[in-house]
């Protein structure tokens, strides 16, 4: 009890480089925008002219994590990212593309949702990586809408 420190922080895994930019720990990546939860910096490889990820601080795996309490944490990202978006000058909010890669077609293992505009200049080479409702990658509302069904473990009971 008394000694904290050998205890591994849950939210972070020292392993892991969005769990290192989530925590300002890494120096190359800049971070566009920030909360309490959120961190939103771009995507090393660009598919589209604005192209960038949502992370929570929190370490989690991936959106195969989730369940229907975390809705409004996927709500809460794809606000984010359409906040970065308009702050970064796009105006058209129909023409952006928001999801979440499925495993095993994640890169990092730490739930990020990719925001892309125009979605309509996505690069024809990196599009089938992008192409929402393929076993690759999934929108954020279908994600919202499959959680609904997903009913959370019944771990704790208060
Ligand atoms: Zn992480
Ligand atoms: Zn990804």
């Amino acid at each position: 009890m008394a000694n904290n420190e050998s205890k591994p922080r849950k939210d972070l895994d020292e392993s892991c480089v969005f769990c290192l930019i989530a925590h300002n720990r890494d120096e190359v990546t800049t971070v566009i925008k920030q909360d309490q939860e959120l961190v939103c910096f771009s995507d090393i490889y660009p598919a589209a002219p604005h192209h960038y990820l949502v992370v929570p601080r929190e370490h989690i795996l991936s959106c195969r994590s989730l369940n229907r309490r975390n809705i409004d944490l996927v709500e809460r990202m794809a606000k984010f990212g359409k906040e970065v978006l308009c702050e970064q000058g796009i105006t058209d909010l129909k023409d952006v593309r928001l999801g979440f890669h499925q495993p095993p077609f994640i890169s990092v293992d730490h739930l990020h949702l990719h925001v892309l505009a125009p979605a309509s200049q996505i690069s024809s080479y990196m599009e089938y990586k992008f192409t929402p409702g393929t076993d690759r990658f999934i929108s954020e509302e279908f994600l919202r809408k499959r959680l609904g069904k997903v009913s959370s473990p019944a771990i704790k009971k208060f």
